[in-house]
């Protein structure tokens, strides 16, 4: 009560509320947006949808696309279309949002939690291979690999690729942050068989709900798109074989997600600027790392994400989170594990103690593309204020 009363107050007096990652939203979207609805294809079919699958594609350097409803939609599509189901196993990085599990969760299987590498905070190599070994021994290979692109930074595809060929499981890369990163080279959703990605609110561009689901297998993302729209057989009545599901994006929102897409690179220049600003306010401070770039990659910086050694700073990642939530600055805790979560109570993990870690003592910091300089400003001035209170 108080403190709603103290947010009311501050609001009065002209202090907004800093979000960790707004909608940035511009006038090109608006403009697409507005055409979309004049050309009257305001349903989920239309130019602008094959058109913005198209812009991705290219962005993705994948072959083919298609525009869902969500990220979590992309991978549910991607386990159902590679006839992942009921008794299979599905490997997940554990240190990830939850949609990553969920989605394995409505095909029916059992996820997998494998544990982070310290070196990049994405799916250990090295477990993955061991946990791998261990399943193809007892003759029960998972049905599939889901490796997720945290905070923006591509897993290491260099080594997670071929280990997942040569016991032949198929890779899914959960690119719902990477959007506009790389890695040796080639671009963020362009790892695995197919990659999904997402245009939730607070992600690099927003659809204000969307994803889409890309990659150069052809029969599959055709596979996708078929079962997203329903499963329509090819007939003049309505036919159905299977169940099919209501997941297309509509035209509308693909039309602001081109606009969104034409300013993809000022919007990562943006963020990884902020990251560079956050390291020099606090990269000197004893205890306090940020999440490394991985080798010969380029890492969007979706967020920026801290650890803070309290042992070591004198002060924990909630302590900096109260101090920057008073003054009106939202941040987060980096990603609660999946094996933590009492909805996956039970299941199969793979651990060596990093994601706990990685939860126990990091924070996200304001990052969202669209905050003005002074908020920023106030961002770091509050950091700065708090540096010389501890
Ligand atoms: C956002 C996100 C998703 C889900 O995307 P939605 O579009 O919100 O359904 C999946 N995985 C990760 C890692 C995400 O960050």
């Amino acid at each position: 009560m108080g403190r709603t009363i103290l947010a009311q107050v501050r609001t009065i007096f002209g202090v907004t509320r800093i979000f960790l990652s707004a909608p940035d939203v511009r006038q090109p979207e608006k403009d697409l947006l507005m055409a979309a609805v004049d050309s009257g294809w305001a349903a989920p079919a239309g130019p602008d949808l094959t058109a913005f699958e198209s812009e991705i594609a290219a962005v993705t350097g994948a072959e083919h696309a298609v525009a869902l409803s969500s990220g979590t939609a992309a991978l549910h599509l991607a386990l159902h279309a590679l006839g992942v189901g009921e008794g299979d196993e599905v490997i997940v990085s554990t240190f990830t949002f939850a949609a990553s599990a969920n989605a394995v969760a409505y095909v029916g299987a059992t996820p997998v939690f494998v544990d982070s590498s310290a070196a990049d905070w994405n799916l250990d190599p090295e477990l993955l291979e061991q946990s791998l070994a261990e399943r193809a021994a007892a003759d029960r290979l998972p049905a599939a690999v889901i490796s997720v692109d945290l905070y923006g930074q591509p897993a290491d595809y260099r080594r997670i690729e071929p280990i997942c060929e040569r016991y032949g499981v198929p890779l899914i890369e959960d690119a719902a942050e990477s959007l506009g990163s790389s890695l040796a080279g080639r671009p963020g959703g362009s790892f695995g068989r197919v990659a999904a990605l997402s245009f939730n609110g607070n992600k690099l561009i927003t659809t204000s709900g969307g994803g889409m689901l890309v990659g150069a297998d052809e029969t599959l993302i055709e596979r996708a798109r078929f079962l997203s729209t329903q499963a329509k057989e090819p007939a003049p009545h309505y036919e159905h074989h299977e169940i099919g599901f209501n997941y297309r994006l509509s035209n509308l929102l693909a039309a602001f997600g081109r606009g969104q897409l034409a300013t993809l690179d000022e919007r990562i220049a943006r963020r990884r600027w902020y990251f560079d600003r956050y390291v020099e306010v606090l990269g000197n401070v004893s205890g306090v790392t940020f999440q490394p770039e991985i080798d010969d990659g380029f890492c969007n910086r979706w967020l920026t994400c801290a650890l803070i050694d309290p042992a070591l700073a004198g002060f924990s990642s909630a302590d900096l989170r109260e101090h920057l939530d008073a003054d009106e600055i939202e941040s987060r805790p980096t990603w609660k594990p999946m094996h933590q979560q009492r909805s996956f109570a039970g299941v199969p993990t793979v651990l060596n103690g990093t994601a706990d870690r990685l939860f126990d003592h990091g924070i996200c910091l304001p990052s969202g593309s669209g905050m003005t300089d002074d908020d920023f400003d106030r961002v770091l001035t509050s950091i700065d204020t708090f540096l010389t209170r501890v």
